[in-house]
């Protein structure tokens, strides 16, 4: 909200329109296409989105694609279709592999200044004269070559003459630069491969470095915002920037973020996917936005998190407890209620007289925290199933739901009395025999009873039946990074508990994919996307922090 304090990166943004510097801003959200989005990316999508929406100015998708090997096209459609449905707007759908050829012409600007060379040295090599943080590197003896030369070996590069690896353009900047990263690096390297976008067109690709603020320079983006590893980027980021004397873009850093009990690095989630930890990306268990939405997390909920959040100068870990809440929060608000029994024991209304072919039905509001709530009908009935362990038949003190002898009342209807319980010859309890009390219908209630609990229950003739699956968190352990030895050690092994056959009131049977559902006393609840043919799956997205009264 406009309250709100601003963060270190609207601070410097707002001093830039103060200054005069910028009069609006232009901001950009980079994904590799390599893997599909995590909580992570949201938190970057929420603050690059969230600034040009607050500044004034807009932000682009820019697929920065410069890596054939791993790049696909199934990718770069999950993430359009995450950004839209965290509900932002990009501006330009732009990639960087569009930039090639000007971005080769950088390139051949460097050499004619003197600022790169073609070095023949193989990696190892490199990496050898490498130097330390204690000591310089060495020069390459390719470092000298005439520019002439650099230039006609460059463009042999392009023309597909030299194999993987024989030769690479380095930045001509000094070997014994503090900063490592300044100590000459790769620029290009020589890749025969297949890119995703641009085919076979090229067989030289720039380094990330040298495209990706670039990229941000060609669209004249103001603020070029990344996470903490990218601090000892910055320093070649201007670097280029300079040399080339382009539109000067300016790398803040702001900390990843992290969430317990789970892990975010797409090269992870990839090793949960394909070792078949879960099954698939949008598995509901996975931190990426396509998993959550599957779960029934809402856009709502994940924008909330993060203006919560804020963001930070420091790696930091966020308890997931506070995404739940913020899930909660919005559920709360928009979930249809409905009745759906688990585990069933079923209920005989003795003093309940059926008529043939007609079904008393009773009336419940959809969402009692929406005042403008529809409402549904529910059928009453002789037979009724309630929660097995709603029931106990030697209660402890204060157990507030049915025993022998005592009331409670069912939702939307009447309260109910336990007179007998009905076992079978091995002493498990089959059926309760109860009264129901006539005068005391929900919402006409002249019963004069007061009773402490209230259970869900559905009709047991007039049901639909349903499987959900129950979650829980995919790592036992808080950090499953920084434990010892394999991440995938720490795998809760009973993250998926499925329930095959729970009984829901009729109304379920139209339960549509968008709505929401609070299974009163369960938790929400949403269908599932996938695996439903002519069937209703149901995820639990969260449960309830509170149920009624038990
Ligand atoms: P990963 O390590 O999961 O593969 P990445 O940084 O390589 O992530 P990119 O596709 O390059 O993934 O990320 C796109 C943008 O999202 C970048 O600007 C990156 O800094 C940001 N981002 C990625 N992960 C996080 C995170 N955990 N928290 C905040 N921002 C993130
Ligand atoms: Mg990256
Ligand atoms: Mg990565």
């Amino acid at each position: 909200s406009e309250e709100k304090s601003l963060n270190f990166i609207e601070e410097i943004i707002e001093a830039d329109l103060k200054s005069g510097k910028y009069q609006s801003i232009v901001t950009r959200f980079p994904p590799e296409p390599n893997g599909y989005l995590h909580i992570g990316h949201a938190t970057s999508i929420c603050l690059n989105f969230g600034l040009s929406k607050r500044f004034g100015g807009y932000t682009n998708l820019r697929f920065d694609d410069t890596n054939p090997v791993t790049e696909e096209t199934e990718y770069v459609e999950s993430i359009k279709q995450d950004v839209a449905w965290l509900g932002f707007e990009w501006k330009n759908e732009l990639y960087a592999s569009d930039y090639f050829e000007q971005l080769y012409g950088f390139a051949v600007k460097l050499i004619e200044k003197g600022f790169a060379y073609v070095d023949d040295l193989s990696a190892e090599e490199i990496a050898s004269l490498k130097g330390s943080h204690t000591e310089p590197g060495k020069d390459s003896p390719y470092r000298n070559r005439s520019i002439e030369e650099n230039l006609r070996l460059f463009s042999e590069m392009r023309a597909g003459k030299y194999k993987d690896g024989e030769k690479v353009l380095r930045a001509r900047i000094d070997m014994a630069h503090p900063n490592m990263l300044m100590r000459d690096p790769i620029i290009y390297r020589i890749k025969h491969a297949h890119h995703h976008r641009t085919g076979d067109a090229w067989c030289i690709y720039p380094m990330y470095d040298f495209a990706h603020g670039q990229s941000d320079s060609i669209e004249h983006v103001t603020h070029s915002i990344c996470t903490l590893e990218f601090v000892p980027h910055r320093e070649l980021y201007d670097w280029f920037i300079e040399k080339l004397e382009i539109f000067p873009s300016h790398q803040y850093e702001f900390a990843r973020r992290n969430l317990t009990y789970t892990v975010m690095s797409k090269r992870k989630l990839l090793q949960l996917v394909n070792d078949k930890h879960v099954d698939g990306w949008d598995d509901p268990r996975m931190p990426t936005i396509s998993g959550m939405r599957r779960r029934g997390y809402t856009p709502e909920a994940f924008r909330d998190f993060c203006d919560r959040v804020g963001i930070a100068k420091r790696e930091n870990i966020v308890d997931v407890g506070l995404l739940e809440f913020c899930v909660r929060e919005h559920l709360n608000k928009i979930a249809l209620r409905r009745m759906v029994v688990f585990d069933p024991l079923k209920v005989v209304l003795t003093n309940y007289e059926e008529v043939l072919g007609e079904v008393e039905m009773l009336v419940g509001e959809d969402n009692p925290e929406d005042p403008n709530s529809a409402t549904r009908e529910i059928p009453f009935g002789r037979e009724l199933y309630i929660e097995r362990d709603d029931f106990m038949e030697n209660p402890p003190k204060k157990f507030f739901r049915l025993f022998p002898g005592g009331m409670v009342r069912l939702k939307h209807a009447y309260i109910i009395k336990c007179d007998e319980v009905v076992k079978d010859e091995a002493g498990q309890i089959t059926e309760l025999r109860c009264t129901y009390i006539p005068e005391s219908k929900s919402g006409n209630d002249t019963s004069g009873i007061n009773v402490k609990g209230t259970l869900h229950w559905v009709s047991a003739n007039n049901n639909v039946t349903a499987e959900v699956r129950l979650y829980d968190r995919l790592f036992k352990v808080e950090d499953p990074s920084s434990e010892e030895g394999d991440f995938k050690d720490y795998i809760n092994p009973n993250s998926l508990d499925v329930v095959a056959t729970v009984y829901a009131e009729p109304a379920l049977k139209n339960a549509r994919m968008d709505d929401r559902y609070q299974f009163l006393r369960k938790g929400y609840f949403t269908l599932d996307t996938k695996d439903t043919y002519g069937r209703l799956v149901f995820n639990r997205t969260v449960t309830l922090k509170d149920g009624w009264a038990k």
